[in-house]
């Protein structure tokens, strides 16, 4: 079994990565999806275009393959000998169990009436199955389970002979969430659906573009931040006496209120991100603070109250927690008691038995002078199922502390997500098995209090402070883009 499979945080998402004319397109790339690893471990790919000028033509040069980026791209000859060419995109991608075969792996590329073609696609598509079907009945055949199949044959299929109509056409008969990016023989298209769901962003690099789904991935290769693509935008290149601009045209269903995907700022986007225009790490200070404002823990105990996160994902919001209640005048101390090893890759662990046993072990150790007998606040960003956070009290508690208290800087999950995160079916979810119901979380977890923050309170954090702005579907299971109530059936999140 896969590490990540054990932790049940909801999965991501995908992060995407592309440049536009650029002699080291494909190492670039190769930095770019290091630093977005974290949106997807099962597998990774980058694809070059290249014009051989011998033959007067372009090729596309792909490689791909499961594993994290620095296994499936070992060695330095790839980016010389096999992905050459002066633009590229990438891939990183996370899978359900079963779906994660090769073929399903992006980018995808295909060869068809217009050249070449390739894509990356973050996110899901609402209206697949149905597009799929369709397209099935008209002769299309399918490769792959994948809904960005169906962007690919919804492209190739296009009456119009400009590549930016085809597309422009092909985007305005989906529905759901996707970022993407596309190259094609000419061309590096950046496009986000209307609702602007999950993150794209353009940076300068050179005299070069780049695209990523956050901005650390900027930081990485010194690439600068210049904008979001903007929702329902397609973004593409004009040149002309080497002179390289930016053209942009938006999709027929723009929305006046985007729906961006509350989940990135408080879970999925690295804290040194920029996503949707905003520092993650101001945002998640605040619901740190936010949440200390609202639970608060009272101790008796002599000792400080020791504030812990769990590693790595709620260690910004701990502080901001932290920082909060001494502004309040509580006696505690921001405290690393969880130690997380960064060093176990891709770890398969073979027994159930031992499954159960190593399962937190291999990731979390306690450091035991932190906790004994003193009061512990355990902030953490999200609970899902409660697999986890039940294995990590567990674990505490060999610590010895005095009580634990577990605070959650988000409102309990309900709902699962239909836009890209593998958030499990509703009966998984440990806050929809209790009906919301806190007092019987807080049994199940065996700890002394706990509290989530408020859906109010989760709002106010954000720069707009307003839910119209944001999805909100796993807290509130109002789905803004129409879902279809059996996309599980034959789809997968991309
Ligand atoms: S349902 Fe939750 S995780 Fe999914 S897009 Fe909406 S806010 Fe994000």
């Amino acid at each position: 079994m896969h590490s990540n499979l054990i932790f049940d945080k909801p999965e991501s998402n995908c992060g995407i990565f592309g440049i536009f004319k650029h002699n080291q397109a494909s190492t670039l790339t190769y930095y770019g999806l290091l630093a977005l690893q974290h949106r997807g471990q099962e597998a990774s790919g980058i694809v070059t275009s290249f014009f051989d000028k011998s033959k007067n033509n372009v090729t596309f040069n792909l490689r791909k393959g499961k594993g994290l980026v620095s296994e499936v791209f070992n060695d330095e000859k790839i980016f010389t000998d096999e992905l050459k060419g002066d633009s590229a995109i990438g891939h990183n991608r996370y899978s359900t169990t079963g779906s994660n075969i090769l073929i399903n792996v992006q980018p995808f590329v295909v060869k068809y009436k217009s050249g070449n073609l390739a894509i990356s696609h973050n996110g899901n598509l609402t209206n697949a199955r149905i597009l799929r079907g369709k397209l099935i009945e008209e002769g299309a055949i399918f490769q792959t389970s994948s809904d960005t199949e169906v962007i690919l044959h919804l492209i190739s299929r296009s009456k119009f002979e400009n590549q930016t109509d085809q597309i422009f056409n092909a985007l305005n008969q989906v529905t759901g969430a996707y970022s993407l990016l596309i190259l094609t023989d000419n061309n590096l298209y950046a496009c986000r659906d209307p609702y602007g769901v999950r993150p794209l962003c353009i940076g300068k690099y050179e005299d070069s573009y780049v695209f990523a789904s956050e901005t650390c991935a900027f930081d990485l290769i010194g690439a600068e931040y210049l904008r979001e693509v903007e929702p329902g935008e397609i973004v593409f290149f004009n040149i002309k006496n080497n002179q390289i601009t930016l053209k942009s045209i938006f999709l027929d269903n723009k929305q006046s209120k985007p729906k961006k995907c509350i989940f990135e700022f408080i879970y999925f986007s690295r804290p040194d991100s920029v996503v949707f225009n905003e520092n993650v790490d101001k945002i998640r200070r605040q619901l740190g603070k936010r949440l200390a404002e609202e639970n608060p823990v009272n101790s008796t105990n002599e000792k400080k109250l020791a504030i812990i996160s769990v590693p790595d994902s709620s260690n910004t919001i701990a502080i901001g927690y932290n920082d909060q209640l001494r502004k309040m005048n509580y006696n505690c101390k921001f405290e690393i008691g969880l130690i997380r090893s960064h060093y176990i890759g891709r770890t398969f662990i073979q027994s159930e038995q031992n499954k159960r046993e190593f399962s937190t072990r291999i990731k979390y150790n306690i450091v035991r002078g932190v906790l004994k007998e003193r009061d512990v606040v355990v902030v953490d960003d999200s609970i899902v199922r409660g697999t986890t956070s039940r294995q990590l009290i567990n674990l505490l508690k060999e610590g010895k502390p005095n009580k634990i208290h577990f605070r959650v800087a988000s409102p309990p999950i309900l709902f699962p997500c239909q836009y890209g995160m593998d958030f499990p079916s509703r009966e998984e979810l440990i806050a929809n098995k209790h009906n919301g119901d806190i007092s019987k979380i807080k049994k199940e977890l065996e700890v002394d209090s706990l509290e989530y923050l408020s859906f109010e309170g989760l709002i106010s954090c954000t720069p707009e402070k307003s839910e119209e702005f944001y999805c909100t579907a796993c807290f509130t299971g109002k789905y803004p883009i129409p879902i279809d109530n059996d996309f599980h059936k034959d789809q997968n999140e991309s």
